[in-house]
């Protein structure tokens, strides 16, 4: 039942194969000094920078450089990023490209005014942000996280192996984001499928979770099916602009809170892929594919009917006479068919974890609530152990 919430999303959004001009219109509200976050260089491969550079250039803007952020963004690299953004006096970041670039943007923005160390703040106490947050703007190269539109930057800690997600309120959102389809047709097809994975994670991490008749749970059933066929297409043909562009779309959507509004969610299978991460650092979608279907299998019996209708809604399983059991398991078996299709990894001995680091691993993983049944320690052992 949707009970008492406020909807706000402060991001602005412009989309399309034109939405690079729009910088023009944005640019002006922000001070002179850009502090241009960027990756290891995919967008100079693909002329982005320059692009970007010569706009900053024409709306007046000094350029800070801030290359060279790695994917999985680190403690220390956000340090790094803050002690930058101070010693420039840094007016605005514009971060250029996937997840990684826009959550360390972020990470940096709430940093630079801040006193404490920020990984202990934020990342290890959860606090709110109480000091000035500098402005914040995306140009997306990637479609998965849905950064781009939300509050969200997870930031890996290597030295204490923890790899942990805040959710930042409205101040910390991007104040405008520019996704163009087209800038994502040369992103590597490991990385497009894990992008694709991390988007129907994020979907069904809110679709399975609580009994009541949501207007959101038919949402992410639509956007689900649409993943599906598009990211076919996108396999198919990397240059397809229409699949291209509603992954791009559902991406966004999947993760800018709106699904989540009166809505209880799970989110455990995050919380062991970024566990899986800190020991890994492994690509995130593919920490949640390994995992996936272990964990449906683990929960579904506790939340049946939600899982019949995932196998009739999302993968068209008819199941006439079949019991909800049959059907759930026929749907998390489409899911895993279409993952590993798609090109997944779907072990996590493929990743380099071994049977040595799953106890390390599941100390990590914080425990969640919301879904149709928490984890106990020993049932995260089994879902990894079930997932090697
Ligand atoms: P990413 O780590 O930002 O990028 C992955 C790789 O793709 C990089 O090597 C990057 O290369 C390359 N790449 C990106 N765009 C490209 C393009 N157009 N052409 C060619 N290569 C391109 O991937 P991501 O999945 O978007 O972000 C993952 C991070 O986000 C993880 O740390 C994850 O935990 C986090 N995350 C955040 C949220 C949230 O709500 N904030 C949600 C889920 C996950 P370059 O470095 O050379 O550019
Ligand atoms: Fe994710």
């Amino acid at each position: 039942m949707l009970g008492n919430f406020t909807y706000d999303n402060p991001t602005r959004l412009h989309f399309g194969p034109d939405a690079l001009e729009r910088l023009r219109d944005e640019l002006p509200a922000f001070g002179p000094v850009v502090q241009l976050a960027y990756g290891g260089g995919s967008i100079k491969e693909t002329g982005l920078y320059d692009q970007v550079v010569a706009l900053l250039k024409e709306c007046g803007k000094t350029v800070v450089d801030d290359g060279g952020v790695m994917p999985n963004p680190t403690a220390e690299r956000l340090l790094e990023g803050r002690d930058r953004a101070r010693e420039k006096g840094v007016d605005f970041i514009l971060a250029v490209g996937g997840g990684s670039v826009a959550d360390y943007a972020k990470a940096v923005s709430v940093s630079v005014h801040c006193d404490e160390d920020p990984w202990e703040r934020y990342y290890l106490r959860f606090e709110e942000v109480e000091c000035d947050v500098v402005p914040v703007g995306c140009v997306l190269t990637m479609a998965g996280t849905g950064s781009e539109m939300n509050g969200g930057a997870v930031i890996t800690n290597r030295g204490q192996k923890l790899k942990i997600g805040h959710v930042f309120g409205p101040e910390a959102y991007p104040k405008f984001a520019i996704l163009n389809p087209e800038l994502t047709f040369t992103v590597p097809k490991r990385q497009m499928v894990a992008g694709v994975f991390d988007v129907v994670s994020h979907v069904m991490e809110q679709y399975f979770s609580g009994e009541d008749d949501n207007v959101s749970d038919y949402l992410m059933e639509g956007l689900m099916r649409s993943l599906v066929a598009s990211s076919r297409a996108a396999v198919a043909d990397p240059r397809d602009y229409e699949a291209r562009s509603n992954i791009m779309w559902a991406a966004t959507w999947a993760l800018n809170t709106l699904v989540a509004m009166g809505k209880s969610t799970d989110w455990e299978v995050h919380m062991i892929g970024q566990a899986v991460g800190a020991y890994t650092d492994a690509t995130h979608g593919m920490t949640l594919s390994a995992v996936s279907p272990a964990y449906y299998r683990l929960i579904a019996p506790y939340g049946l009917p939600k899982f019949a209708r995932f196998a009739r809604t999302v993968w068209g399983v008819e199941g006439d006479g079949c019991t909800d059991e049959e059907l759930a398991e026929t749907g998390i078996a489409a899911l895993e068919a279409w993952a590993r299709e798609i090109g997944c990894v779907m072990r996590l001995s493929e990743l380099g974890v071994d049977e040595g680091m799953l106890d390390g691993i599941a100390e990590a993983v914080l425990p969640m609530e919301g879904g149709y049944h928490p984890l106990s320690r020993d049932e995260v052992v089994e879902v990894l152990r079930a997932s090697l």
